[in-house]
């Protein structure tokens, strides 16, 4: 698709942050250009519109950039997957392992229903610890996991292979 060279020329990539040897994918730059987001958002919608997908999980913080505009388009409820200690009400958790620690995803119980039909939705998939976990956290509550999200995927860190068999659909690859 000819609008994937225009998203990817706007990801700015900063070196040693937040720590030395990191290569960090900036989607900040991205926002930055209407065209670029709203081709971002509609390569999105155009896959995921009419598959009957019924909520829409956005993993914190940018999985709350990018998830919102796709479920109102898609016409799906959105439910953010958030850090301990910032939901209200009663929720369930997912831990997870980090490189360096761990830590946790965490979400309303009563958010997702056992016949909901779920799309995961994160700016960048790594390790893929991250989006195993929020796959657990719709698993455990009954839902369907039809496809994991990304706009950009690390592929060389393998993390497509530790998402239990759920398909991953991502716009640019970074290596
Ligand atoms: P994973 O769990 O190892 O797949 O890491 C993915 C999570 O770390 C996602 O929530 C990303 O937002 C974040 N992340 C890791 N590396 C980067 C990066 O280079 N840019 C932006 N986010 C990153």
């Amino acid at each position: 698709d000819p609008r994937i060279h225009g998203i990817k020329a706007r990801i700015r990539v900063v070196p040693d942050f937040p720590k030395p040897g990191i290569m960090f994918q900036d989607i900040t730059t991205l926002l930055l250009d209407p065209s670029a987001f709203k081709d971002t958002i509609d390569l999105f919608v155009e896959r995921y519109k009419g598959r009957n997908i019924s909520v829409v999980a956005g993993v914190e913080a940018r999985g709350f950039i990018f998830g919102p505009p796709i479920a109102l388009a898609i016409g799906a409820k959105f439910v953010p997957l958030r850090k301990p200690g910032k939901l209200p009400g009663q929720v369930i958790s997912e831990k997870y392992v980090l490189e360096y620690g761990s830590d946790c995803l965490q979400m309303h119980v009563g958010a997702v229903e056992p016949d909901d039909r779920a799309l995961v939705v994160d700016d960048l998939v790594a390790t893929g610890g991250t989006l195993c976990a929020a796959i657990n956290l719709l698993e455990r509550v009954g839902a369907q996991v039809v496809e994991c999200t990304c706009v950009i995927e690390l592929p060389d860190l393998k993390g497509r292979e530790r998402l239990n068999g759920k398909p991953l659909y991502v716009l640019v690859e970074s290596h």
